[in-house]
């Protein structure tokens, strides 16, 4: 027997209550039932956002939240600047350009966060600018950008700041209608600790305004309808009714640990990893402005990244992610987002140890573990 640790950045483990909560009988989604089921995940969705607007609940992976942003915020022609720090900065460039928008690329070292000198320079030299797309944190990268500073500037312009929040919402503070991000997307199968499948998105009263003059196709992905069926308690099209089911009782869980007490513990979790990728000299991917989503680390000289990230699944029973493109077989993803605590954090840098030494780069059992533990006995009496 093989018991299996899902430690990924998404999709992420689902606690027993929503799973208990999914495996409900169906029931038909245009009812007082569900309705009442559905009135209250979008109020605490509300929460978990931070913000007083309505958050969109859409039957979608999360990249179909990001496209519904562009579609439903510009027009063809409308030139927006995107942060290209990693996959994830990268597609909101593909979305854009496929729906005919000029994109003016800021490129930034993968690992690295996005200077906001470099976004004011390039809003001052574009002042037909109306969008700043950005992730809150790369999960290709494990960095985070500096949204509360990006927010400052495009407050004042006619220019939107558009945050993928999809590792970021319910993981560290990202307070949407404090700091002004005009959207904040998100996705079910991450801090949100659902199956992949749902996809949300919330828009400010600025961001509400574009959409009024947005001339991009669409029709699935129509937020002014959505919106307007949310008012009823219900969604335009059929509404993933198991899905939603379980974020009611997910998002009832993060209510009742309290979001403070759920960033604290992401930060515990963060903290703990790198103090063991410290005692293990493993090199931190983003060591500047790290995400507390995951934790990359670059695997030790010798060392085949891609057949690690497999003998940990395969032969151990751990999932954690391992790099794209550039930094494929290179780096260590160890994820420590959503339904996850102490014991998940031990199991994986555990299983590395193991692993390290069955690759040959020996390392003391426990160095790494012990140097975590010292940091998430922070979380007990
Ligand atoms: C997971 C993720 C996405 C969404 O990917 P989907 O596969 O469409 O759910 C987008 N951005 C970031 C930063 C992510 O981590």
């Amino acid at each position: 027997m093989k018991k299996k640790y899902l430690l990924a950045p998404g999709p992420t483990p689902v606690p027993e209550r929503a799973l208990l909560a999914m495996a409900a009988p169906m029931i038909h989604h245009r009812t007082p039932q569900f309705s009442a089921i559905f009135r209250e995940a979008a109020d605490l969705l509300k929460y978990v956002f931070q913000t007083q607007q309505d958050v969109l609940i859409l039957a979608a992976s999360g990249t179909g939240a990001m496209e519904g942003s562009i579609v439903n915020l510009y027009s063809p022609g409308d030139e927006v600047i995107v942060v290209n720090g990693g996959k994830f900065g990268e597609r909101w460039g593909k979305i854009s350009e496929a729906y005919g928008l000029k994109v003016h690329w800021i490129t930034v070292e993968w690992g690295k966060a996005v200077d906001p000198a470099v976004i004011k320079k390039a809003l001052d030299e574009n002042p037909n600018v109306k969008g700043v797309l950005v992730q809150a944190s790369e999960t290709s990268t494990t960095a985070a950008h500096p949204i509360k500073e990006l927010a400052a500037l495009t407050k004042d312009r006619n220019c939107l700041l558009i945050v993928d929040g999809i590792t970021a919402v319910g993981v560290f503070d990202l307070p949407m209608d404090e700091w002004g991000i005009d959207v904040l997307v998100s996705g079910s199968q991450k801090a949100f600790m659902l199956p992949p499948g749902l996809a949300f998105a919330a828009l400010s009263e600025k961001a509400w305004k574009f959409q009024e003059t947005a001339k991009c196709p669409k029709f699935y992905f129509d937020f002014k309808k959505e919106r307007k069926n949310l008012k009823d308690n219900t969604t335009a099209y059929t509404p993933a009714v198991s899905l939603i089911t379980g974020l009611r009782e997910a998002l009832m869980q993060i209510k009742e640990e309290g979001l403070e007490n759920v960033f604290k513990r992401h930060d515990r979790l963060a903290r703990a990893t790198k103090a063991a990728a410290a005692a293990l000299d493993l090199k931190l991917l983003a060591p500047e402005s790290p995400s507390n989503a995951a934790t990359g680390v670059f695997v030790p000289e010798g060392v085949d990244g891609g057949k690690l990230v497999k003998y940990l699944r395969d032969e151990m029973g751990v999932t954690l992610a391992g790099g794209q493109d550039h930094l494929k077989g290179k780096i260590l993803r160890i994820a420590h987002l959503g339904y996850v605590d102490t014991f998940d954090i031990l199991t994986s840098i555990a299983a590395i140890e193991i692993a390290f030494n069955k690759f040959g780069h020996k390392v003391p059992y426990g160095k790494g573990v012990g140097a975590a533990q010292e940091i998430l006995a922070e979380g007990y009496k």
